[in-house]
């Protein structure tokens, strides 16, 4: 059964690509009855954050990914974090170093960065100029730019393969690798022994990565077949790009991060399947039509390399935003209630320990902007009206601007009729509130539509802007509903004042 992994660097804030490449790693060890992976590889000591591993986990099953092994759930190949596993990367270098496959060098970090200097003035190739190759640590010594801990490369031959069968991007030609440094004089490995010595140990049938990393295969093809190993199928992914085709980089886009998504209130489903949409084509129905919209498990069940899209696609927030409100629209309105209630008390709308009866009204809030939402995030703005005091309602400008001449009359019309509508509690046994939508509805067309004589196009809006305060509100008539006749009529009172 195929085995496959992700393994990202604990460097920061985990990157939308390891999400995006976790995914269809997963998908197909799921399809396939395997095993998906995931190694943490922090042997950059110099780029390592503490906190970056438990935001990896955290990201990753927020987003409903699950691995088999790895450093939190442990697993036969355990420890499943590089720097843990230091005694296993030393043996191979070793064993390279006797048969010499790769030497040692003692290049100062000055002379190699004046070596590239000079190679880049001389629109030389760079690369390592093998100074040190041949020479024992005594003749080394003699000449400049010696350090006293040597580091060990890979002696790079002259026929080095450097095209390989890429499952994705099909036969696929890399350029020439320099004599890549296999051991660090931090007595830890590089990234290109660890990856060769854990994606073997660990029995890795499938290697997927982004692009960036093809030119790096070679050296890891001519490691596998000097250990005598088999190598691995390799699955070089398209990287995600912006409009403007560059790379997404944390640098440079917000939403390379994926805790950006999660704050930005997207849904987690939506995502996944917004990414996988990024190299992957859509379901085509029977009929020959396309649809977007599909599950992980549904993807993953259709998955198959020779589908994935190798010339890669643009990242569009659009299209995003537009799966975020199609997914949101299908959550139970329970659930949506529950996933809303975070970004409220992030908003401040509700405290960290809401009441009963704020929880209650959320739930009849959240049926209201259900449809009038695209993301978690848009919710505050309509529902902290229905939560203030209402003599802490602010009456935003926008919506103060609505209230033309006849607002007095409206409103006063308004407060008349709604007086007469019954006001009793649904009962125990189920009985409907009386003052309700519809009953609320049909007083205030009467007082105001026919009997002002106001077209219902600006019979209302100043209604509006009293309860909500704001221009754009949830459904009018619910709205006074949910506030219940008391608070609506001492908005409109206020407003009146
Ligand atoms: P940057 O600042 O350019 O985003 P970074 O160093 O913060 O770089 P990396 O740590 O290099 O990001 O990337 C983390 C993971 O995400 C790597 O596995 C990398 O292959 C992948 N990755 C980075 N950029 C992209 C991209 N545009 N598309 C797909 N995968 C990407
Ligand atoms: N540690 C590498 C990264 O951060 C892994 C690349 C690979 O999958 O080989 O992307």
């Amino acid at each position: 059964a195929p085995r496959l992994r992700v393994a990202p660097s604990p460097t920061g804030d985990p990157h939308v690509g390891t999400a995006y490449m976790a995914m269809f790693d997963l998908a197909f060890a799921r399809q396939q009855g395997g095993s998906f992976v995931l190694r943490v590889e922090d042997t950059d000591r110099a780029r390592f954050q503490a906190d970056s591993e438990q935001q990896l986990y955290d990201t990753l099953h927020w987003l409903g990914l699950t691995w088999d092994e790895g450093p939190d759930v442990g697993g036969p190949y355990a420890p499943y974090r590089q720097s843990e596993r230091l005694d296993h990367y030393r043996p191979y270098a070793d064993r390279l170093l006797a048969e010499g496959k790769a030497y040692l060098c003692w290049c100062s970090g000055e002379r190699l960065a004046h070596m590239r200097e000079v190679q880049q003035k001389a629109k030389e190739p760079t690369g390592y100029d093998r100074l040190c190759y041949g020479k024992t640590r005594e003749e080394r010594a003699q000449l400049p730019g010696f350090t006293e801990t040597p580091v060990v490369r890979m002696l790079v031959p002259d026929d080095v393969e450097l095209v390989f069968d890429d499952l994705i991007m099909g036969r696929t030609k890399a350029p020439r690798p320099d004599d890549q440094v296999l051991l660090k004089a931090d007595g830890f490995p590089t990234y290109h022994l660890a990856v060769v010595v854990d994606d073997h140990e660990m029995g890795i049938t499938h290697v997927v990565r982004g692009q960036e990393w093809i030119s790096s295969t070679p050296k890891h093809l001519l490691l596998y077949r000097w250990f005598g190993l088999e190598p691995p199928k390799f699955a070089h992914f398209p990287l995600l790009r912006d409009e403007k085709k560059a790379k997404i980089s944390k640098r440079k886009s917000p939403w390379a991060r994926l805790t950006w998504f999660r704050d930005e209130g997207y849904l987690p489903e939506a995502l996944v399947n917004f990414l996988a949409l990024q190299g992957y084509p859509p379901v085509v129905e029977a009929d020959g039509t396309e649809r977007e919209v599909f599950t992980f498990a549904e993807f993953a069940q259709r998955f198959a390399w020779k589908d994935v899209n190798p010339a890669g696609s643009v990242f569009n927030l659009d299209k995003l935003d537009w799966l975020n409100g199609v997914y949101l629209r299908e959550l139970p309105t329970d659930e949506l209630a529950s996933r809303l209630l975070p970004f409220l008390q992030r908003d401040g709308v509700l405290g960290e320990a809401p009441t009963l009866g704020e929880l209650g009204r959320l739930r009849a809030l959240t049926e209201l902007v259900q449809t009038r939402i695209v993301k978690l995030t848009d919710a505050s703005a309509l529902v902290r009206p229905f939560y203030l005091a209402d003599d802490a309602l602010e009456i935003a400008d926008d919506a103060r601007a609505q209230l033309k001449d006849d607002a007095a009359q409206v409103l006063d019309a308004a407060v008349e009729a709604l007086e007469a509508v019954p006001d009793e509690r649904g009962g125990p046994l189920g009985s409907e509130p009386t003052f309700a939508a519809a009953p609320i509805e049909a007083a205030l067309r009467a007082a105001i539509v026919e009997g002002l004589g106001v077209k219902p196009k600006f019979a209302f809006g100043p209604l509006r802007t009293a309860v909500s305060g704001q221009r754009v509100s949830p459904p009018l008539f619910e709205s006074m509903e949910i506030l219940g006749k008391a608070s609506t009529l001492a908005r409109m009172r206020a407003l009146r004042a």
